[in-house]
């Protein structure tokens, strides 16, 4: 009998695993990046006065507004600025778009795991390079004729360093072919030197990424932006506009431009979690940790006498969540995201305790 032929024609994916989202208020939740802080209060302020009855009617179809204020931030065009449903949607839209050849696209073994989902959600061949033992990537690994497309991480994670921008232009010079995707979701919590953007006047296959759910304390919002040439952002809006033409929702726009425009509380945020940081990584040195030079909002850690495991389990098991990945080369190490000083202290008391000290 041709008993269930149509399982063979199900779609066969693996998709990607988030952090945890727990359920109690109680729980210290250092596990998925977010922001230690809330957004701006002039967001805030039009959640508050928010006109329900606005909600009838669809939103800018090109989020027009939101475009606008960041071109202006940026110094660009708004035909240079995509904004969709966080940057995960913007790079499932960059990859749909650009990546179409047969050629192989190439990302570092580690780096943020959704890049071989949507390679094998979309059906392109994926090439991974290996990251070097210190885990930053090496340029020269990502050159290439061979290659139907590049896109890293920049900073990098879960690794939380960064290269400089020499490396962004030497990997460009070297994939003239193809687009070259760099996903700087962690860029505003990094050195002056590691922003990119302004390549994309340079480099017209050059794809930048950024979203609101990190630097911005917006995940909830679901945005994200894409800056790149005019031409490849009008293929983006096509892509987009071929399966849903209002991506980002009346109070994504509204509340995405006000956080855009208070450089003011946006910086005094990000100057908080950037000492917090440098803080806790001394702190966690002084443990006997191994600590990598963070440019992100997160630590990646080791220590040679405990098991990241063990570490997991007991902070999970009183009340702190955070990263541990079962993968090779990674699973004797931990992903701490910079939560408030107070939330820091808790977590390296348990620490101190886990150690009996
Ligand atoms: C968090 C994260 C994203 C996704 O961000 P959203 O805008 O919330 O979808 C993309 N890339 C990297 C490297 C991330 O860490």
């Amino acid at each position: 009998m041709s008993e269930q032929l149509w399982r063979k024609n199900l779609i066969n994916i693996t998709p990607y695993v988030a952090g945890e989202q727990p359920k109690s208020d109680k729980i210290i939740k250092l596990n998925a990046n977010e922001n230690a802080y809330p957004p701006s209060p002039r967001v805030r302020e039009i959640l508050e006065g928010y006109r329900c009855e606005d909600m009838r009617r669809y939103p800018s179809a090109d989020a027009g507004p939101l475009r606008e204020a960041l071109a202006k931030r940026a110094g660009l065009s708004i035909d240079n600025v995509f904004v969709s449903n966080g940057s995960d949607d913007v790079l499932a839209t960059a990859f749909r778009a650009f990546f179409n050849s047969d050629k192989p696209i190439v990302y570092p073994d580690i780096t943020y795991s959704f890049y071989p989902v949507w390679c094998d959600l979309l059906k392109i061949p994926g090439r991974t390079v290996p990251v070097g033992e210190d885990f930053h990537i090496d340029a020269q690994s990502l050159y290439g004729e061979g290659n139907g497309g590049v896109v890293f991480a920049n900073p990098n994670a879960p690794t939380s360093l960064a290269e400089n921008r020499e490396f962004v232009r030497n990997v460009l010079e070297h994939n003239r072919d193809c687009i070259v995707i760099v996903d700087q979701t962690y860029v505003d919590f990094a050195d002056k030197g590691i922003d990119c953007l302004d390549l994309i006047k340079e480099y017209d296959n050059l794809v930048v990424t950024h979203t609101f759910s990190k630097s911005r304390s917006m995940a909830g919002m679901r945005l994200g932006v894409a800056y790149a040439s005019s031409e490849l952002i009008g293929y983006m809006m096509a892509v987009k506009d071929s399966y849903n033409s209002y991506p980002v929702n009346r109070l994504s726009i509204e509340t995405g431009v006000a956080s855009v425009q208070d450089e003011e509380y946006f910086q005094s945020t990000l100057k908080k979690i950037i000492s917090t940081r440098e803080k806790v990584s001394g702190q966690l040195r002084e443990l006997g940790f191994e600590v990598l030079d963070s440019q992100t909002n997160f630590l990646f850690v080791t220590h040679p006498k405990y098991s990241a495991k063990d570490i997991f389990e007991y902070l999970r098991d009183n009340g702190i969540y955070i990263r541990y990945f079962n993968k090779p080369r990674i699973d004797d190490r931990l992903r701490i995201t910079i939560g408030t000083d107070d939330e820091m202290a808790q977590m390296i008391s348990q620490i101190k305790a886990f150690m009996g000290k």
